[in-house]
């Protein structure tokens, strides 16, 4: 019997995987990072080239580093009940849609660091919130711990990609448990276009963990955080499944600091002055 790839499988539900059959090349660069590239069949020599690949090196680090640290965050608060502290909680008001201002009309109780009780186990609370953030946080922080994989977007030379795509992710991006890493379709990222573009490892790996929550949490992009007017109106359930809610977060709570990106580049993230 013939066995059809995985990837064959896929191109045959999703029209607009077909052009996943540019890159040709694959290099482990470390234990953490694998990635994939065109040398258009051995004509293009020199590419990555090594600022491209210490860049991808220290993205992918700082991305493991980062999740690491935003899944110990939600577990001290979520597991352990430590008090959250102001830090962690204008995090989670701002990226999470829990402030005061916000419209949550599902939310039964926003209360900061609610004593236990058996009702409110029931109950969707903030509790349930910081519950399903830290699911979240914890897949993502798993898959991109256990290795990761990027297919170079190459836009300068990919017939047909996008000349501003920093990273995606191909696939419907709405299947979220067990089969999501599988369907999702795999990360890409603009290998060249971020290392002339000045991205810095946060940068990378912002991309990483926004994309990663695309791929293994299955959440859409409702707005992106440098779309502060919009962002700022998502209530819980939208910033729940917003894929730059999860990145910033992670990068706020690594950095100790509430921070968002105020461009469409956000290579200059600034500390929220607006909870
Ligand atoms: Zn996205």
């Amino acid at each position: 019997m013939a066995f059809t790839k995985p990837t064959q499988l896929l191109r045959k539900i999703h029209p607009a995987l077909a052009r996943e059959r540019y890159t040709n090349k694959i290099a482990v660069l470390s234990p953490g990072l694998a990635i994939s590239y065109s040398d258009n069949n051995g004509a293009r020599v020199g590419y990555p080239t090594q600022a491209q690949k210490t860049l991808l090196l220290n993205g992918a680090a700082q991305a493991r580093a980062i999740m690491r640290a935003a899944v110990l965050e939600m577990d001290r608060v979520v597991i352990l009940r430590r008090p959250e502290g102001q830090t962690f909680t204008n995090i989670m008001n701002y990226h999470f849609g829990l402030a005061a201002n916000r419209a949550n009309p599902t939310l039964k109780s926003n209360v900061v660091d609610k004593p236990f009780s058996a009702k409110a186990l029931l109950q969707k609370d903030r509790r349930w919130v910081l519950n399903q953030v830290r699911m979240g946080m914890l897949s993502i922080s798993f898959h991109i711990n256990t290795g990761v994989y990027l297919i170079d977007i190459d836009n300068a030379v990919r017939p047909g990609a996008g000349a501003n795509d920093e990273g995606y992710v191909n696939g419907p991006a709405d299947l979220t448990g067990l089969f999501s890493a599988f369907k999702n379709g795999e990360i890409h990222a603009a290998f060249a276009d971020m290392q002339a573009g000045g991205y810095t490892a946060d940068a990378v790996a912002r991309v990483i963990i926004h994309e990663a929550a695309h791929k293994y949490w299955g959440v859409e992009d409702q707005h992106y955080a440098h779309d502060t007017a919009a962002y700022r109106q998502h209530d819980c359930d939208e910033s729940l499944d917003n894929a730059d809610s999860f990145a910033w977060a992670a990068l706020s709570l690594f950095h100790g600091n509430l921070i968002h990106g105020t461009n469409s580049l956000d290579l200059h993230p600034q500390v929220v002055a607006v909870p």
